[in-house]
């Protein structure tokens, strides 16, 4: 290969790397341009670049890494999804990255605790433990993304944290394996027992720690935090607290202590009921000083969650988008799930009747469906990368994000905070859990700019200085130190307190190659910052990972969304040394739909495939391109399908177009056993003449078919064609050509362009423009990207006409209703596609509008299925690792029929369900649910 030297050159410079490889195997270990440059970030402003990534799968692959680590000096920074806000997961050595251990090792229902690993992801976690009524208590509002071992090692917190406590207060055990080579589990013991005197004399490190803290108990107890949380230091102050009650509290140790101690590779946590029924209130205050008085009120009623948004971030977020009256001045969610011995109706009712007591902008919006209340959070949980979107120079920065006081004083830490950015001119955002007095504070700064730089080095030791001498309060409450506070760790406590914090840390990690530069350390906070990326529009949140379906069979960052935002926006960048990972991506545009700051990773993606379209594919758009020429192959392998589509010509098939496939990619083929669609003996237009533009059809309603309803005999063109008849439209098959999506995918986005200005120019004339396929849907309502000017205003103009069958029919366009009952258990797979064209309801209203049909939601309904068009040739084996979890959604929905809206998925769904379900688009359901 012509890029070989590229790729392969450096690797072999990289000892670090190939020391490893020769130690764990090859695939645990990466040290390429794209691998090093994902692994560089985590959701902090800082970057280090490590020198290779270990991704472990077992204990012996922690274990290697850190004998290797300690026997070389080379610095390890142990990794779970790299969501903390502090940079506490980025490093120059080894990055030891635990994602894919990340199985439940045990569950007792009976007595409520859980065994796992810390690479599982705590929705999914949570989503397992579902069926059996429990879950983990604490949730931060990074949920999705975030991780058990970074959690138990940040000692994460979260809304519930109100009810539940922090991770540390819902942890039984821990297994970590330790500098000196050996494996700890660490639990609570009883203290003065001999077992325990035994155990700790076992570990010397514990032993001399255990000392420490019983000589300086005084000391330890008098520095304590005395405010409702504390993430700063290590928890000496919890050793203290349970010796006091006759417990060696190991767990309190261990918690919290960012990857600076050992390595964890196992837990087993405490776990709650999952409340049956909750209610969420949204009340807006006109006055920000009454929050601090509601919030006393409201406290009485047991809340789960009391969260609170200043008027600022309310501007910085958008008021109007979140239907946030103009003159709130904050916002409170209160989470509700009965108590008391009350009804959650005679809560919500107590709710209300505090309410009137203070000026407020409106009556609270009280949401009871879950889906409501989801969308209550949606704003809060997404509160900090949403504001990424405020302006292209200003970003949010972490460095002052975590302050916890007094909650009585809350809306005087407001008042004060919202004082001190107006005199330094910095606009601000402030929003917490108001119920433990945790604010997290987000300047928006450019930090390229020497103002805005001198104010956050000014605002960094101001503000903590106040939240500690005036506020009583601790620097942090749940995101931890890392490497943004690690400074300030010395100022808060003391230096005879930090005396101790360095002597366990010594005792644990004597030679400092566990995470050194976090927690304990006098770095200034501002080395490190990564000024280059924080001018970018990324937050590097990665929520994105946490519905990219690549991320999701590999569990890594350099095969995840956030990091190809990373990668393919980095300085030294080339498409011939990140090859494999632009390659990867499956255009699901998962991505672009969750981004809260509004960026298009695939869009990026499919900029970079640009530079260097594929060849063999564009040989076939060429073809595809001569409608005279291809149109007669189509046919003719339709009329001889019964021929080849057999096992053994098709055998014969995948090894004579393997050598063709491999221009493709290097994965590319056409499986023997793949289910493929039925080809059309004659194409949809020909069955439909009549309707045809070309024959003089005329009307105000186009259907855009596409390709796959052309090319294929699936009932889908036919089936859309119908029921738009029988709800009155006769539909025109305007002149088309492919609406660009498998083309843009191969980088031949010339092609996308002339096909597109050759679309807008046809489908202009029509009134309303209906398609049956969710690529194409997506594709034309995104047309005006490619244009400019006059062009850009004809393509908005029809893109805003653009309706799927289902929003049409779902809409105005159900002229008779269905009557013939369909009586089957249907589950929809919401098509990416659709979904990230605004169509998410529609379809699932429609299908609920057949008689007869009992709708079930499935889980992960809104995942990507693997087909991504071509994707599922392009890389059989990884589209088939996609389908797997689509797979067990289907078969636990108990469903009968899974619907969909798109014809690439329905291949995908058949291929993989084999029968085992059956696969209906859509319309072909609606179609049949009318008498003839
Ligand atoms: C949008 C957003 C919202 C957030 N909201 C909250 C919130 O509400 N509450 C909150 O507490 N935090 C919040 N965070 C911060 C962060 O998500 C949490 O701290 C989270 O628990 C970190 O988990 P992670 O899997 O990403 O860990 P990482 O970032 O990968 O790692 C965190 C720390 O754990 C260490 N670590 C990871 N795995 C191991 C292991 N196996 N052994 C030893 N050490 C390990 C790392 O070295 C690092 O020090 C938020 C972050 C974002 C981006
Ligand atoms: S692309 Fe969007 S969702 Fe993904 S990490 Fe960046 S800001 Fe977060
Ligand atoms: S388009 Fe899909 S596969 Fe590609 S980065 Fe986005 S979520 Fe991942």
């Amino acid at each position: 290969m012509s890029d070989a030297p590229a790729l392969i050159l450096p690797e072999k410079s990289r000892a670090i790397g190939n020391d490893l490889r020769r130690r764990l195997g090859a695939d645990k270990v990466k040290d390429d341009f794209p691998t090093i440059t994902a692994y560089s970030v985590d959701a902090s402003i800082y970057k280090v670049v490590p020198k290779a990534v270990v991704q472990a799968e077992t204990e012996d692959d922690i274990a290697a890494t850190v004998a290797y680590a300690m026997a070389t000096g080379v610095p390890i920074t142990p990794r779970a999804a790299g969501t903390n806000l502090t940079g506490s997961a980025v490093g120059e050595g080894i990055i030891l990255e635990c994602g894919r251990m990340n199985r439940i090792l045990e569950l007792n229902v009976e007595e409520k605790w859980v065994r796992v690993q810390p690479g599982l992801n705590l929705t999914e976690f949570n989503k397992k433990l579902e069926p059996h009524g429990l879950m983990f208590g604490p949730d931060p509002s990074s949920r999705d993304m975030c991780k058990l071992g970074g959690m138990l090692s940040n000692n994460s917190a979260g809304p519930h944290t109100l009810r539940y406590g922090s991770v540390k207060d819902n942890v039984h055990a821990i297994r970590m394996h330790l500098a000196t080579g050996v494996w700890l589990t660490a639990e609570a013991l009883a203290d003065g027992d001999p077992a325990t005197d035994a155990f700790l004399s076992s570990h010397p490190s514990l032993a001399e720690t255990f000392a420490m803290v019983r000589k300086h108990a005084d000391l330890i107890r008098s520095k304590k935090p005395t405010v409702s949380k504390n993430s700063t230091g290590y928890n000496l102050f919890g050793l203290v607290d349970g010796l006091e009650q006759g417990i060696v509290d190991l767990p309190k140790l261990f918690v919290g202590s960012e990857g600076t101690l050992g390595v964890i590779s196992e837990a087993t946590f405490k776990l709650v009921d999952k409340p049956k029924t909750t209610a969420t209130a949204l009340i807006h205050f006109r006055h920000l000083e009454e929050v601090g008085q509601a919030v006393f009120d409201l406290l009485p009623l047991t809340p789960m969650a009391l969260e609170v948004m200043d008027g600022n971030t309310l501007n910085l977020i958008n008021r109007s988008a979140h239907g946030v009256p103009a003159d709130a001045a904050a916002t409170l969610l209160a989470e509700f799930d009965g108590g008391l011995g009350l009804s959650i109706t005679e809560i919500l009712e107590r709710v209300k009747a505090i309410c009137r007591k203070y000026r407020l902008c409106q009556d609270p919006t009280i949401a009871v469906e879950k889906e409501h209340q989801e969308q209550l959070w949606k704003a809060r949980n997404a509160l900090y990368p949403t504001l990424y979107r405020y302006d292209a120079k200003k970003k949010p920065i972490n460095y002052v994000d975590d302050v916890v006081v007094p909650a009585d004083r809350i809306a005087e830490l407001v008042q004060y905070l919202s004082a001190f950015f107006k005199g330094q001119g910095v606009n601000v955002a402030i929003f917490g859990h108001i119920g433990n007095g945790n604010a997290h504070i987000v300047p928006l700064l450019d930090v390229n700019d020497k103002h805005d730089f001198e104010a956050m080095v000014a605002g960094y030791h101001e503000i903590h200085q106040t939240v500690i001498t005036r506020f009583g309060g601790s620097i942090c409450g749940e995101h931890g130190d890392g490497r943004v506070r690690a400074e300030f760790v010395r100022k808060y406590f003391g230096e005879e307190l930090y005396a101790l914090f360095t002597q366990v840390k010594s005792a644990f990690d004597p030679a400092r190659v566990l995470n050194p530069g976090v927690k304990i350390s006098d770095t200034p906070f501002t080395e490190h910052i990564d000024y280059v990326r924080l001018s970018k529009p990324c937050a590097t949140c990665a929520k994105c990972n946490s519905v990219c379906p690549v991320y999701d069979v590999f569990q890594t960052e350099d095969m995840s969304s956030r990091g190809w935002f990373e990668i393919v926006t980095a300085p030294g960048y080339e498409y011939l040394n990140s090859k494999r990972v632009v390659e990867a991506c499956v255009n699901c545009k998962s991505c672009r739909t969750i981004c809260p700051a509004g960026v298009d990773v695939s869009d990026l993606i499919m900029q970079k495939r640009a530079e260097h379209p594929n060849r063999l594919a564009g040989a076939v758009f060429a073809w595809q391109g001569m409608p005279a020429l291809f149109e007669p192959f189509i046919k003719l392998m339709g009329r001889t399908q019964g021929l080849w589509d057999r096992p053994l010509p098709r055998r014969t098939m995948e090894r004579a177009l393997a050598p063709f496939m491999r221009q493709l990619a290097s994965t590319a083929r056409l499986p023997a056993d793949m289910m493929l669609p039925k080809l059309a003996p004659q194409l949809l237009r020909e069955r439909y003449a009549a309707l045809t533009e070309e024959q003089g059809h005329r009307g105000p309603v186009a259907y855009f078919h596409g390709c796959a309803a052309n090319y294929f005999q699936d009932g889908v063109g036919d089936a859309v064609i119908a029921v738009l008849r029988k709800n009155g439209v006769e539909p025109v098959l305007p002149r088309q050509k492919c609406s660009g999506t498998p083309i843009e995918t191969y980088g031949h986005v010339d092609r996308v362009k002339d096909y597109a200005r050759f679309n807008v120019e046809s489908l202009s004339r029509y009134d309303t423009i209906v398609t049956g396929c969710a690529s194409c849907t997506l594709s034309l309502k995104d047309y005006p990207k490619w244009f400019q000017g006059e062009e850009r205003k004809q393509a908005e103009a029809v893109a805003g006409k653009v309706r799927h069958v289902s929003e049409f029919l779902a809409g105005e366009g159900l002229k008779a209703a269905p009557t013939r009952p369909c009586r089957k258990t249907v589950t929809y797979h919401s098509s990416c596609h659709l979904r990230a064209a605004g169509v998410s309801k529609p379809p699932r209203d429609l299908l609920k509008r057949i008689p007869g049909v009992t709708f079930v939601e499935m889980r992960d309904a809104d995942r990507c299925a693997g087909g991504a068009g071509t994707f599922c040739v392009k890389d059989y084996a990884t589209s088939q690792k996609i389908f797997e979890r689509k797979r067990a959604a289907i078969r636990d929905s108990g469903a009968e029929v899974v619907a969909t809206s798109c014809p690439a998925c329905m291949i995908q769904l058949r291929n993989g369900l084999r029968g085992e379900v059956e696969v209906r688009h859509i319309a072909e359901l609606l179609n049949e649910a009318y008498e003839e």
